[in-house]
């Protein structure tokens, strides 16, 4: 039986566990099924007994009256020939009936009156030796009767000699068991209620709340908030399970953060390359550029030197003096233009390479702008450029390289002969910025530079315009050459220009330069 109420019990769980209710319902009909079995099983028990203790108490009043009725009518008596006793029904004034049978007068007549079930039952007590009375419950004419049947038997021989039955009905006795019964019944409803409205209120507050805190929790995650942390502090598994969530969501959001910041060095990567990217195409377009310019540059000087060479190899004595003289001539400044071109590819190269040496030396800026304003002169002269050179008297001796000075100094003075028309004016002007830095400013009233074009100028092989058809000549490497040769000087060069109106470039140079400021370009 109770296996069996086991493997209905473990079906039940089985089934529940494979259905679609919640934990909390789940749990609540495990529990009343659980609790219902336990009190079936617990009440069964006092259920039994009770109707057995009530027939037992039944039993005990009937032999308590069993034994007065005997000493009333058997007081005197010591053996069963001095019994005054009678024989027959006997009605008690109170109820109930009460039958005595002498077994020592043989007269059948007296057992007719009794039932079948209280003969046997007397035949039964007569033979039994262990116990002399029993109670017997039966129908009579409809009504249920109770009869009390007990033996007397004779002291010494221990034969026995009268019985005695006392019935009356036996309403009372099947009432008391009936609502015995009830209350019992009633008593297991009521612990039964009991026990499911104390579990109700233990798997909400014990159980349920943290599992609906955490499925909160989880669902608020899931939404993307990891921000989001558990606060259950009950102190058991689920305050351990919560922290182990907390635990699990740190590390989610340690690795979140790694991740994006793995993608932002990603982007960078990628906005890096394609910088790098339109960079390298400039370049590349800017060297296709540079080549067709430098082998035009080249081209020009190349085919003159050779046309005059040409001219001086076919007809030498067919030339006069003074036209020899100035195919000559022609044949050396294109030389000296090639030589020039070539000194700037190997300076660029240079200075890239990081080979440039610098040669500190003690020198003046007067001495410096006089020989660059020299070596142009021939230049200023056919232009009738006015050139003014002004250096203040309070600059003092310079400890720098002269040579690169001079070679700055000399891009940005031949660029303003190079852009500025006839009759123009050049000026060359020194001055302190500071205790420590000279500036040398070159001014022309060229044709002066856009906007657009001011910042380019200083790149390598860019030119304002850099297109073949264009009507001067130069690499466009002077002032990016310039700007590294500043740079190395521990200097800067910029400049200032209206289109229309002119241009100023200028140097800033420390007045000495030492062994700590040197630098390489970059
Ligand atoms: P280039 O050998 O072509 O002169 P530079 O680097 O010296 O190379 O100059 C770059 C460009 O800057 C020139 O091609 C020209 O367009 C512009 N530039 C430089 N100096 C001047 C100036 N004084 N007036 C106008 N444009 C200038």
């Amino acid at each position: 039986m109770r296996k069996q109420i086991h493997n209905i019990y473990h079906r039940v769980l089985v089934l529940l566990h494979l259905s679609p209710l919640s934990l909390a319902e789940k749990c609540r009909i495990a529990f009343g099924i659980a609790v219902l079995l336990v009190l079936l099983l617990a009440l069964s028990i006092p259920y039994i007994w009770m109707g057995r203790l009530t027939e037992k108490a039944a039993l005990d009043a009937g032999r308590a009256k069993a034994d007065l009725l005997f000493r009333q009518h058997f007081q005197q008596a010591k053996t069963i020939s001095e019994t005054p006793g009678t024989a027959g029904i006997e009605t008690d004034a109170n109820n109930p009936e009460i039958c005595w049978i002498d077994f020592t007068k043989q007269d059948e007549n007296q057992l007719q009156q009794l039932t079948d079930s209280q003969r046997e039952m007397i035949e039964f007590l007569k033979n039994e030796k262990t116990r002399d009375d029993n109670t017997l419950l039966e129908k009579r004419n409809g009504v249920l009767q109770s009869s009390y049947i007990k033996i007397f038997r004779a002291t010494e021989t221990y034969q026995p000699i009268a019985a005695v039955v006392i019935q009356k009905p036996a309403g009372g006795i099947s009432q008391t068991i009936f609502m015995n019964r009830v209350w019992i019944i009633v008593a297991g409803l009521i612990a039964g209620a009991g026990a499911i409205i104390a579990f109700y209120m233990i798997t909400q507050r014990v159980i349920l709340r943290p599992i609906r805190q955490l499925r909160a929790l989880a669902n608020n995650v899931a939404e993307g908030n990891l921000d989001i942390r558990s606060a259950i502090k009950t102190g058991d598994e689920y305050e351990k399970l919560a922290d182990a969530f907390n635990h699990m969501l740190d590390g989610l959001q340690e690795t979140q953060q790694k991740l994006r910041q793995a993608n932002k060095q990603l982007d960078d990567k990628i906005v890096e390359l394609s910088e790098r990217n339109i960079e390298l195409f400039k370049a590349n377009k800017l060297k296709s550029e540079f080549l067709a310019n430098i082998s035009h540059e080249f081209k020009t000087p190349l085919n003159a030197i050779l046309g005059f060479a040409e001219i001086l190899r076919e007809k030498p004595e067919a030339l006069k003096k003074d036209k020899a003289r100035r195919y000559a001539e022609n044949i050396i400044t294109g030389g000296k233009n090639l030589l020039n071109m070539i000194n700037d590819l190997l300076d660029l190269a240079k200075t890239e390479a990081g080979k440039m040496k610098l040669h500190i030396e003690k020198t003046t800026v007067a001495g410096i702008c006089d020989v660059v304003v020299s070596s142009l002169a021939a230049l200023t002269r056919k232009k009738k450029i006015k050139v003014k050179l002004t250096v203040d008297d309070n600059i003092p001796n310079l400890y720098t390289d002269a040579g690169k000075v001079q070679q700055i100094l000399y891009n940005f003075m031949s660029n303003a002969v190079k852009f500025t028309p006839k009759r123009g004016r050049i000026e060359i002007r020194a001055a302190m910025m500071d205790e420590k830095t000279v500036r040398i400013t070159v001014t022309d009233t060229g044709c002066g530079i856009a906007e657009a074009d001011k910042e380019k100028i200083f790149e390598k092989f860019r030119q304002a315009d850099g297109s073949i058809t264009r009507q001067s000549t130069g690499s466009g490497l002077g002032l990016a050459i310039s700007k590294e040769l500043a740079t190395m000087l521990a200097g800067s060069i910029g400049m200032e220009s209206e289109p229309g109106c002119g241009s100023t470039f200028w140097l800033d140079i420390p007045v000495t330069l030492t062994k700590e400021q040197e630098k390489q370009p970059g």
